[in-house]
C-alpha cells in the first residue's frame, strides 16, 4: 500500500472510531510521526492532503524541514534537551512534550526572543513506568501553574504515552486518566491555560484514545509503514 492508501485507511479508521462514541471526526486532527522518515515520504503524504507532522529528534527535524517542498506544520512530541530548543523556536507550532519547568522557561525565554508564543502541551508519566518520560500525575497540576505564569508560552492541553500492550483495549485506562486529570486541571481555571487537547494514541491505540477523548493523534508506522 502507498502512503496515500494508507493515510486514506488511517482517516477512515479516525471517523469510525469517533462516530462510535457520537464525536465528530472534524475534532480529532491527525499527527504524522516522521521520525526516521525522508522528506519525500513527508512530501507524498502532504500531497496526500496530511498537513501535521510530528517529529522526535531536533536536528532531524532541522534536516527534514529543509527539504520538505510542500508547506507542512511541525509538531515536536520527543524528548527535548533544553539546550536545542533555541534551534526549533518559530518552526513548530505545538510542543508535545514539555515535562519540567527548566524545559518550559527556555521555550518562553526562545520564543519570546522571536516576539511569539508557543502552544505547549504537559507530557505526563501516568503509567509511572520509570522508562517513560513525563511528569507525574501528582506533580502535573503544579507544574501546569508554573508554566502558565510563563510570558510566551500557553498550555493547550495534555499528552500521553501508556505503556505497550499487545491488546488496546488494556491502554483504555490511561486515556481515561489523563481525560480526568485534564478535566480537574480545567476546574482549577488557571488563567491562561486552556485544557482543549488531549495528545494520546499511537498506530496500535489511536481508536480507543479517540473513544476515551484524544483531539490529537500521533500515529506512524500506520501511515508509514515499520520503522527499520
Ligand atoms: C514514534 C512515536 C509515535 C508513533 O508511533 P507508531 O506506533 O509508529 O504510530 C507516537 N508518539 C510518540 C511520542 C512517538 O515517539
Amino acid at each position: 500500500m502507498s502512503v496515500a492508501e494508507r493515510l486514506s485507511v488511517v482517516r477512515a479508521r479516525i471517523a469510525a472510531a469517533a462516530e462510535l462514541v457520537g464525536r465528530s471526526p472534524a475534532d480529532i486532527r491527525l499527527v504524522a510521526v516522521s521520525k526516521t522518515r525522508s522528506a519525500s515520504e513527508v512530501d507524498a503524504a502532504c500531497q496526500a492532503g496530511q498537513t501535521v507532522f510530528g517529529e522526535n529528534y531536533v536536528q532531524e527535524l532541522l534536516n527534514k524541514a529543509d527539504n520538505v517542498d510542500l508547506p507542512v506544520e511541525w509538531h515536536f512530541i520527543g524528548h527535548l534537551q533544553s539546550n536545542k530548543v533555541r534551534q526549533i523556536a518559530g518552526l513548530v507550532t505545538l510542543i508535545h512534550s514539555v515535562d519540567r519547568q527548566s524545559l518550559a522557561e527556555e521555550i518562553s525565554r526562545q520564543w519570546g526572543r522571536i516576539g511569539k508564543c508557543c502552544d505547549v502541551l504537559v507530557q505526563v508519566n501516568i503509567s509511572g513506568e520509570t522508562t517513560k518520560s513525563g511528569t507525574t500525575e501528582v506533580d502535573a497540576m503544579q507544574l501546569v501553574k508554573a508554566v502558565a505564569r510563563l510570558p510566551h508560552v500557553k498550555i493547550t492541553g495534555l499528552m500521553t504515552m501508556p505503556p505497550f500492550f499487545d491488546d488496546p483495549e488494556a491502554a483504555q485506562p490511561y486515556f481515561a486518566a489523563l481525560k480526568s486529570l485534564s478535566q480537574r486541571i480545567a476546574a482549577e481555571c488557571i488563567p491562561g491555560v486552556e485544557m482543549r487537547e488531549l495528545s494520546m494514541g499511537m498506530s496500535g491505540d489511536f481508536e480507543v484514545a479517540i473513544q476515551e477523548g484524544a483531539t490529537l493523534v500521533r500515529v506512524g508506522t500506520a501511515i508509514f509503514g515499520e520503522r527499520d
